[in-house]
Parts: structure tokens; C-alpha cells; sequence
């Protein structure tokens, strides 16, 4: 785990940009101060900005084994709201006046660990701060020439494994008629992409007119709908007169209830997340039209990413085939500056980003400027 830090400041309620920035010199040479962002109190629905801090801390220098990395982009996604509540889930909760957690990738600027040196590019799991001391074997050292870094956030990171796992978990093929709701998002646009890629009729859903477009104008989808103009049987007809093989679920609720209904004979979902009722206090209810199951033949099935780390090279490999060949747009939304990580956060949750959230937290481009290109 990380060393452990001095507390020099506390700012409760983060929702200004920042009166404070790290200097850039100071973060290329011996960096001992740094930002994180902690969880000073549980979100009762949507978050608010008096349930974060940005805390100040004093980091100690890397020991024998251990690397100082600075972050350059860190990853802001919908299973951290549950983390935040107190309840027992497939992964454990924040914990409150602690710093949050998260995928991020950075720079290492200093190192004491055999194999790793200043400059090496690593993701690992300490988002939502500036600087990390860590040991060796909590940072993954990846391709530094990869474009933009903050990929290894999306379409190179969990986003893209949980598109790919998604798709693999039920078989998608040539030929299906697949439905994907959030699409516009992070693992949505992959998903709906990927599925393009291995011949299949893609729909998708999304909650904006701008998205909508930009899923048929720009990644290729066959048709998509805005689910708030509501109707979502009539449109889901219109964009599915066939009905659908697969439903790639990321709401759950009543877009859930609209796709078993268009099933097709011996249809297969792919349960990946239920964002729809993620700030919700008291469960959700469930779609009223299970009969159809039987029917039908539909399976239904539910799986957590990080079932699939261990095929995370057979993965990469395939990702960068497709990407060198224009295969793939990645979309994202930048954030920038650590103060405005919850922001973000909260923002995402909203609808407010189109493909990955990231937060960048570096002034400069980090993927323009790394050194060795
Ligand atoms: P996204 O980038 O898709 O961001 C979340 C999106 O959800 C928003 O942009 C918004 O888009 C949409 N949304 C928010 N509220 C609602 C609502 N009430 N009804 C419908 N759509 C809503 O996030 P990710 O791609 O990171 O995650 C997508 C889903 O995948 C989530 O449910 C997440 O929990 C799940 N997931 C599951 C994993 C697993 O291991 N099973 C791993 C990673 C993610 P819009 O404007 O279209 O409403």
C-alpha cells in the first residue's frame, strides 16, 4: 500500500476552479507535495460537492522498491458512486477522510525499483491524487508512444475490457442485431464500435440529440435513439423493425423493460451495469415483462470486469490492431485539474460526457510532451 502521507491543508467542499496550482517545476523535479481528493461524507442521491475535500499532503521520498509518480489523467466511473456508500458490494466502500481510489495513469519521476525508470509511463490504481509513492508491483508499465495516454483510461484501460468482455461473454457475431444503451459513453461507444467491426446491426441509445448524431455520424452505428423523447417500444421498432439478438445493458429500468421486449427468439443480454438506478436510495423496480424469458429462450447474463484482467494481453493486442488500422474512434471528455475531479464525476453521472470522463491533471498536454517520441 502507500506510504503513508502528512496532512498540510484541508479544503472542504470542492467546487471552484483552483486558487492554488502546482508549479511545473516543481512537479519535473523532486515533487514532495501533492493533492488528493477524499470523501469527507456519504452522498445521500446524486453527489454534491460538500461530500469531497481536496487535502494537501506532504509525500515521503520513495523507499528501496518504490516509485514517486506524477498522474496525468485519472479515470472518473459510475461503480465509484456505490463505492461510496457504506453498503457491502462486489467491492469494498471508500472510506470516509481517505483519499478515493481509481484507475490513472502517470509518469514516474522517481524510482528506487529495479526495471523501472524516470519516465517510464505506468497505470495503476491511486487516481484521484497528483503524486503517488508506491510500491513496484502496484504500477504497470505500459507503451509510452500509445496516443492520446488517457487511452489507457478507455479503449486500452477497463472501459475497453469491459466492451470487449461484454461482447465475448454472450458470443456476439456476425449477423446480430445488437442494442446498446448509454452508447455514448465510455464502454457504450466501444461496444457498439467493436460490435460494427464484427458485422453486426448496431442501435444505440443515449440521452441527447448531439449524441444520437454523433453515434450514427461519426462511429458508424446503424441507428439510435434519444430514450428521454420517451415511447422507447415505438422507438425501438423504428430502430429495430426485426427486433434485437442482443441487448448490451448499461442502465437497467425501463430501457431494460423495452429490450426484453423486442428480444428475438433465443436472444442473449449482457447485464454490465444499471446506471439508471445508481443515485436511487431504495432499489429500483425490475422490468414487469420477465414471462418473456421463457418464451423466448433469452438468457441473461451478469459479469464484473476484473473477471477478465487475466485475458487483459490477448485483449491490448487486438485493441491495437484495431486502432492502428482507424478501426476505432475514441471519444472523451477532458477535465481538467484535480480540484474539478468531482466534478467530473458528478458530471458523468449526469449524462454531461460523450465516450471516457477523464480528468487531466497536468497543465501541459501530457501526451504531447512526454519525452521519447
Ligand atoms: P459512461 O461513460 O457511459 O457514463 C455514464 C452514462 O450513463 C452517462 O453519460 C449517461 O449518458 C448515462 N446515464 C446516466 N444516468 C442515466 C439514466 N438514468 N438512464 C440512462 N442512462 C443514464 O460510463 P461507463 O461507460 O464507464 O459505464 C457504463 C455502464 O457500464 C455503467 O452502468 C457502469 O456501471 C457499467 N460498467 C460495468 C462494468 C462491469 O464490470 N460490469 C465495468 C465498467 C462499467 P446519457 O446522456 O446517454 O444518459
Amino acid at each position: 500500500m502507500r506510504t503513508s502521507v502528512s496532512e498540510i491543508a484541508v479544503e472542504k467542499g470542492v467546487k471552484t476552479p483552483p486558487s492554488e496550482i502546482v508549479s511545473k517545476k516543481r512537479a519535473v523535479r523532486s515533487p514532495t507535495i501533492s493533492r488528493e481528493i477524499r470523501l469527507v461524507s456519504r452522498p445521500h442521491g446524486l453527489p454534491v460537492p460538500d461530500n469531497f475535500a481536496l487535502v494537501r499532503v506532504e509525500l515521503p521520498l520513495p523507499e528501496e522498491d518504490q516509485v514517486l509518480v506524477r498522474n496525468l489523467f485519472m479515470s472518473v466511473d459510475p461503480y465509484m458512486r456505490g463505492r461510496m456508500n457504506d453498503g457491502s458490494s462486489y467491492v469494498s466502500p471508500f472510506q470516509l477522510d481517505q483519499p478515493l481510489d481509481g484507475a490513472a495513469v502517470g509518469e514516474v519521476i522517481e524510482s528506487r525499483a529495479p526495471g523501472i525508470a524516470p519516465g517510464d509511463i505506468v497505470t495503476s490504481r491511486f487516481g484521484w491524487r497528483e503524486y503517488f509513492v508506491s510500491g513496484a508491483r502496484e504500477v504497470r508499465v505500459v507503451d509510452p508512444h500509445v496516443r492520446p495516454l488517457s487511452a489507457y483510461l478507455g479503449a486500452l484501460g477497463m472501459t475497453g475490457l469491459t466492451a470487449w468482455s461484454g461482447l465475448n461473454l454472450v458470443d456476439v457475431k456476425a449477423g446480430d442485431r445488437v442494442l446498446i444503451s448509454a452508447a455514448a459513453g465510455a464502454v457504450g461507444s466501444i461496444a457498439g464500435q467493436l460490435s460494427k467491426l464484427r458485422g453486426c446491426r448496431v442501435i444505440g441509445s443515449a440521452g441527447s440529440p448531439e449524441k444520437v448524431a454523433m453515434l450514427v455520424g461519426e462511429l458508424g452505428f446503424d441507428a439510435a435513439f434519444n430514450y428521454k423523447d420517451g415511447d422507447l417500444p415505438g422507438q425501438l421498432k423504428a430502430a429495430a423493425p426485426d427486433g434485437i439478438d442482443v441487448y448490451f445493458d448499461n442502465v437497467g429500468g425501463e430501457q431494460l423493460e423495452a429490450a426484453i421486449s423486442a428480444m428475438r427468439l433465443n436472444g442473449r443480454i449482457i447485464a454490465c451495469g444499471a446506471i439508471g438506478g445508481y443515485n436511487e436510495e431504495a432499489p429500483v423496480s425490475g422490468p414487469r415483462n420477465l414471462a418473456l424469458f421463457i418464451g423466448k429462450r433469452l438468457t441473461m447474463k451478469g459479469f464484473i470486469v476484473g473477471d477478465w484482467f487475466d485475458r487483459m494481453p490477448e485483449f491490448v493486442k487486438e485493441m491495437k490492431v484495431v486502432i492502428a488500422g482507424g478501426g476505432l474512434v475514441m471519444k472523451e471528455t477532458v477535465v481538467q485539474g484535480i480540484e474539478l475531479a468531482p466534478h467530473a464525476f458528478v458530471d458523468m453521472l449526469r449524462g454531461g460526457n460523450i465516450g471516457k470522463m477523464v480528468v487531466r491533471l497536468t497543465g501541459e498536454n501530457p501526451s504531447a510532451a512526454h519525452a521519447g517520441d
